[in-house]
């Protein structure tokens, strides 16, 4: 068995063909730059961001409708501190916020239920955004509705399902040569989902940890499969992700919400890539919808070729000029896991 030293060497005197690997999520993302991994690989590897930020695929039109909402009377919208900032239409929830509008920002979304509870002449408004990893708690979330039996508590959902949003990029960008898979969303879903989706697109799906020496074994497995004109999926990371996945989470899921079609900020209607509250659940779901944007991105913005894979950050002309975290022009600079804010903060601009 190879040392991590000799892994490490290989990787960097990598002079096969050019590769372009896609990390999924955002954890990934600020781990590579966190362990200096691009320094130690050949330039001939590219890491490259995926979709795995739910924050940057949430439509503006979501936003514009939890700004409404925020701004009704006797309403207050509940949500984590990441979708504070992202821009609607016309506003972000921060200036909703200053123009009078009741938001409260959450750490937890169970608590959304102890605040419903204190507050019961406030009709509150939860934004339930997330993949996978985030449903099941949307789930227990519901429970705890129907168990406390409150009515002034509804969900305003934007959960999305990352599986066909990789299938989406395999079929419509050709440049992708493989994929680290998700670490977060593979504990829910499991790995034996990757392992036809290799063999359809012939490409390996290699799931790693989050640690610097797990992120380099994963890009060696990768260089190795395609070094060998090979395809398959890979589980580098079985001490948290096992074939079928959490099933208690997944059941949870089943239970409450339904796949529907959904709208991805920068890549438009994918099917079945969504979570809808099922029927019998619809009393506690806010109006959730198809959240489409008809417009374009903010002028300049690149979102849509981050998220696709297309373009590194720093590619984008308004890269660390126009666009910063503190005045962000797109999703992708605003959120903690957003390419482009983990890029910012990592780069020197
Ligand atoms: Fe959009 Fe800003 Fe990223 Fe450019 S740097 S793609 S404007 S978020």
């Amino acid at each position: 068995m190879k040392t991590l030293e000799a892994i490490k060497k290989e990787l960097g005197e990598y002079e096969g063909k050019n590769i372009k690997i896609m990390e999924v999520c955002g954890t990934h993302t600020s781990s590579i730059f966190k362990n200096g991994i691009r320094s130690l690989i050949s330039p001939r590897i590219q890491l490259i961001s995926g979709p795995g930020c739910p924050v940057c695929v949430t439509a503006s039109s979501y936003i514009d409708r939890l700004v409404e909402y925020s701004l009704k009377d006797n309403h207050c919208v509940l949500t984590f501190g990441d979708m504070m900032k992202v821009k609607g239409h016309k506003l972000s929830l921060t200036e909703a916020k200053a123009t009078g509008g009741n938001v409260k920002i959450l750490y937890s979304p169970l608590s959304a239920v102890k605040i419903a509870i204190k507050s019961p002449e406030t009709q509150f408004i939860f934004a339930a955004v997330g993949f996978e990893t985030t449903a099941p708690i949307y789930a227990l979330m519901i429970e705890e509705i129907i168990k406390n039996n409150i009515k002034n508590l509804k969900l305003m959902t934007s959960i999305k399902t990352i599986i066909p949003a990789i299938s989406y990029i395999c079929e419509n960008e050709k440049n992708i040569d493989a994929f680290l898979c998700p670490g977060h969303v593979s504990v829910i879903i499991g790995s034996s989902v990757y392992t036809d989706m290799a063999l359809k697109y012939r490409k390996p799906f290699v799931i790693g940890g989050f640690e610097g020496g797990h992120i380099i074994a994963a890009i060696y497995e990768i260089i190795r499969q395609i070094s060998n004109n090979e395809y398959s999926m890979k589980n580098m990371y079985q001490s948290a992700v096992s074939p079928e996945g959490n099933q208690k989470a997944k059941s949870l899921i089943d239970k409450y919400f339904e796949a529907a079609d959904d709208y991805w900020r920068g890549i438009g209607i994918i099917k079945n890539s969504g979570l809808r509250l099922r029927t019998e659940y619809r009393d506690f779901d806010a109006g959730s919808t198809i959240f489409e944007d008809a417009d374009a991105a903010p002028s300049g913005c690149k979102c849509a070729d981050v998220i696709l894979g297309r373009i590194t950050p720093a590619q984008c002309p308004l890269f660390g000029k126009a666009c910063t975290p503190l005045n962000a022009v797109g999703a992708c600079m605003v959120s903690s896991e957003g390419a482009c804010g983990i890029w910012y903060r990592n780069c020197e601009v």
